[in-house]
């Protein structure tokens, strides 16, 4: 059984005169065919938004943060039935959809709620006048986001967004369109207003294109990769629309040689979750030599062990690509990295014996310098290691690239730690340990990973027109 998925506009199921086939990663098989929307849709969408915009920005903090509170209701009743959906249609593991990711999806309702009750109103006086600053509602926000976690992508941005007094426009990406549409079922029974929270389905240039380009939209928030950024970029300048840019990256993981080795290897590990599809994932190793041979040996021989497949087993560590298209593009990476001399130390190729989607988890060594490896996301199981003599010259590798998403490194030396992380360009960085986030600090990328910082109130300040109102005394 295929579902029929349409856009939510208005309060309404819309349809498309075309549609679209949704595939599984996990089978490659139909899961939904899904309406192709394009420049009507998002005219009806944008307007619908911007007529339910003037009522729901005057609605008082208290009554929003309650609604949001319903929505992080009704996305904890139904984390089984989000769980499995979205599993079938991105791939990745249920056992993190049902533990981690889907009750983060209702924090991230619950935070931004409970952020704004507490988001103050600021007042100082100027020779007796009082200056009064307010974070005032913005109006429509266009949101686009990628495959990768699509809920948990999506409810970041709608969150703050909707606690703000916004309405929102949402267009998910073309292989991952279920959750957002089970998403606005939720806000229904929750009781959010009609028109507030809208979704238009379909292909990126097609949707996103007249979205991003809509004179009635006041914010774009944007979390995907760097080529479809610029283009959003260009489409938002005439209009001048402010940008938030959450894209991708190319993360060192420092290894020093007075890192306890069995963490560096457990952090090494790590980056192979949700089978590299991860924006944050540490892809490039860079190891001290002294340590190189011994890290080496223990890392490739607990690589050998992460059980690869079907996503919906509990026991599965790292489950498909997301597509025939994605695969062959991590392939063509592999593929080129070992013509440039590269060698693959374990995997580099599709997995043969799962067919399909599934491909092995990597890792490279001998990679030439500024080679396309070394320097461009490949966003896959695809792991490069190299080796460093000293801080300089691992500070110097790490910055090396045009990304500045974040960064990780095993040290047992607390200044060291605090000296080369004072010196890492990256948004997140982290000290011992990997992927601790807290609602509360600031997220975004460096150089190409990004523009601008969300999280915390950083996210009211993007969502928000901040006002000084100066009255004489
Ligand atoms: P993508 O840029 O191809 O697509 C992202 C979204 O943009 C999709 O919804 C797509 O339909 C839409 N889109 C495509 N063309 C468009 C256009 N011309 N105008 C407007 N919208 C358009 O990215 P992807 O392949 O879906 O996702 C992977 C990328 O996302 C990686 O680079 C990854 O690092 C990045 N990412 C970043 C973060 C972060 O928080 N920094 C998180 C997850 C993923």
């Amino acid at each position: 059984m295929t579902f029929e998925v349409r856009h939510w506009i208005g309060g309404e199921r819309v349809g498309s005169a075309e549609t679209f086939t949704d595939v599984s990663p996990i089978d490659e098989q139909p899961i939904a065919e899904v309406a192709r929307g394009g420049a009507a849709e998002v005219d009806l969408a944008v307007a619908a938004a911007a007529r339910a915009f003037p009522a729901w920005a005057r609605t008082s903090r208290e009554e929003r943060a309650r609604l949001l509170h319903a929505v992080a209701d009704g996305v904890e009743k139904r984390i089984e039935e989000l769980a499995q959906l979205e599993t079938s249609d991105n791939g990745a593991l249920i056992r993190s959809h049902r533990r981690g990711v889907m009750p983060r999806v209702a924090h991230n309702f619950r935070f931004f709620a409970d952020r704004l009750l507490r988001l103050g109103h600021e007042d100082f006086e100027t020779r007796g006048h009082r200056n009064h600053v307010s974070w005032d509602p913005a109006g429509v926000c266009a949101l686009i986001t990628p495959w990768n976690a699509p809920l948990m992508l999506a409810t970041w941005k709608i969150a703050p967004a909707l606690a703000a007094g916004d309405t929102v426009v949402l267009k998910p990406a073309e292989w991952t369109p279920l959750t957002a549409s089970l998403l606005a079922d939720i806000m229904v029974e929750a009781g959010v207003p009609d028109g507030v929270f809208n979704v238009v389905q379909g292909y990126g240039a097609e949707v996103g294109g007249p979205l991003t380009a809509h004179p009635d939209v006041r914010r774009i928030s944007f979390t995907g990769s760097v080529p479809t950024a610029k283009t959003i970029a260009a489409a938002a300048a005439p209009n001048l629309t402010p940008l938030s840019l959450e894209l991708g990256g190319k993360s060192p993981l420092l290894i020093f040689a007075d890192a306890d080795l069995d963490l560096a290897v457990d952090l090494a590990v790590e980056q192979y979750d949700n089978a590299g599809q991860v924006c944050l994932a540490a892809t490039r190793l860079l190891v001290e030599s002294p340590i190189a041979d011994a890290f080496t040996e223990r890392l490739l021989a607990r690589v050998a062990e992460i059980r690869q497949g079907d996503p919906r087993e509990e026991s599965t560590d790292i489950g498909p690509q997301i597509h025939r298209r994605h695969v062959e593009r991590v392939d063509g990476f592999v593929r080129r990295a070992k013509e440039a001399g590269a060698r693959a130390l374990i995997g580099g190729g599709p997995n043969e014996d799962l067919g399909g989607l599934y491909y092995r988890p990597t890792l490279f060594a001998g990679a030439a310098e500024g080679s396309e490896i070394l320097t461009e996301e490949v966003f896959g199981p695809v792991l490069t290691l190299q080796t460093f003599d000293s801080e300089e010259q691992a500070v110097a590798m790490a910055n090396g690239t045009r990304y500045g998403l974040a960064a990780t490194l095993a040290t047992g030396d607390p200044e060291r730690a605090e000296r080369v992380s004072a010196r890492l360009v990256s948004g997140t960085t982290w000290v011992n340990c990997f992927f601790v986030r807290d609602l509360r600090a600031p997220f975004g990328g460096s150089r190409q990973s990004g523009m601008g910082r969300e999280g915390g109130d950083w996210s009211f300040d993007f969502y928000c027109d901040l006002k000084n109102t100066v009255t004489a005394p």
